[in-house]
């Protein structure tokens, strides 16, 4: 190690991983591509692909145990690996769970995390195949890797894009990130009070969307009914503004997304006017909410449209036109990425 001293907030997190891992060559003929997308793609046959994708989930940082009950814990582990699965067109089959966890857990608290992982595994249709467990000094980390299978001629890449085409929203967005900022609230209220009972009245939708996402297998199955492969696809962890700048720069274009179309529901726009919060700027820049993004030619439009599952909210531009945001009255603002930055207070 040199004597200078680099904050690691000064990279960022992706920043980091660039920086850490850009002296790595691929030399397998097998690795069809590492670093850079929702999962790793190894073709395994002449006509299918592997894909191999891992998430880590550390107390503290990623849930608070005060109000994400462990076996919901267990359940969202599985979920967001199986969500990058989905977001490369694939299907997951396995999956390897590996926990670090303190004495302060007893094994009823364990079981009740792998309760909520077995659900998972049944609901997603995968195998618990392996993983490593540890103690650890405080709190408890777990980390999944998720093996998944596409056929190659399906695989959806972040960097196939191309101007022109639609960009398209599954589901509703922003309600996980308004759940959190409830349960926050709770949080504090039983910090000073613990007689006060948690007011979670109304906000059954947003809270389960924040302690117990989905991964959208559905919506794969659908574009395969459908006959609709996206041009491009990434899965919303970190936020529609973060996931979308991954989408143009993978693919070398520029975006507009028009804040009207963006699709929020009732519940998630109450709650979020309630906090004093924009409900597109909780949609927009939110994040976890396992959703797919994915890009689509025009010509595949007539297949989606008035699908209720499947919003369109922009479209791909020529790089140079940039990356934009427009609101109501036609204002174009340059999209930034303020989803989760895991280096930052
Ligand atoms: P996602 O949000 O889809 O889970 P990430 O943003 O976590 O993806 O990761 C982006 C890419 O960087 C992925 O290809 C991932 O495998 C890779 N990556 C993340 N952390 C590391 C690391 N410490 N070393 C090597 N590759 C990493
Ligand atoms: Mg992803």
């Amino acid at each position: 190690m040199s004597e200078q001293r680099t904050e690691l907030d000064k990279l960022g997190e992706f920043g980091l991983i660039e920086h850490l891992t850009k002296n790595f060559k691929n030399t397998q003929s097998s690795t069809r591509l590492g670093i850079g997308d929702d999962a790793a793609v190894l073709s395994i046959s002449k006509s299918q692909s592997q894909l191999i994708s891992t998430d880590m989930l550390i107390e503290g940082v990623h849930f608070n145990l005060m109000y994400m009950p462990l076996k919901h814990l267990g359940y969202k582990a599985v979920a967001v690996n199986v969500s990058d699965i989905c977001a490369m067109n694939g299907v997951a089959e396995q999956i390897t769970v590996s926990i670090a966890v303190s004495n302060r857990f007893p094994v009823e608290a364990l079981e009740e995390l792998y309760d909520g992982i077995h659900t998972a595994c049944k609901v997603y249709n995968v195998d618990l195949i392996g993983g490593d467990t540890s103690s650890s000094l405080s709190g408890l980390t777990i980390s999944i890797t998720a093996i998944g299978r596409v056929k190659k001629d399906a695989i959806t890449y972040r960097s196939g894009a191309k101007e022109h085409d639609l960009l398209v929203v599954t589901g509703d967005l922003g309600a996980a990130y308004v759940g959190l900022q409830v349960l926050e609230r709770e949080k504090e209220v039983y910090n000073t009070n613990p007689n006060i009972q948690p007011d979670l009245d109304g906000h059954d939708y947003i809270i389960e969307r924040q302690l117990k996402p989905e991964a959208r297998v559905d919506v794969v199955k659908f574009l395969k009914e459908l006959d609709v492969k996206p041009t491009a696809m990434i899965d919303i962890s970190d936020g529609l503004a973060s996931e979308v700048l991954h989408i143009c720069k993978s693919s070398k274009v520029g975006c507009h997304i028009y804040d009207e179309k963006l699709p929020i529901d009732g519940q998630t726009s109450m709650t979020a006017i309630e906090f004093n919060l924009d409900p597109n700027t909780c949609a927009m820049n939110g994040g976890e909410d396992y959703e797919l993004l994915f890009t689509i030619s025009q010509s595949d439009y007539e297949k989606i449209k008035g699908n209720p599952h499947m919003t369109v909210i922009g479209h791909i531009t020529d790089e140079k036109a940039g990356r934009y945001y427009v609101d109501k009255n036609g204002a174009a603002i340059e999209l930034t990425a303020q989803g989760w930055n895991h280096f930052e207070d």
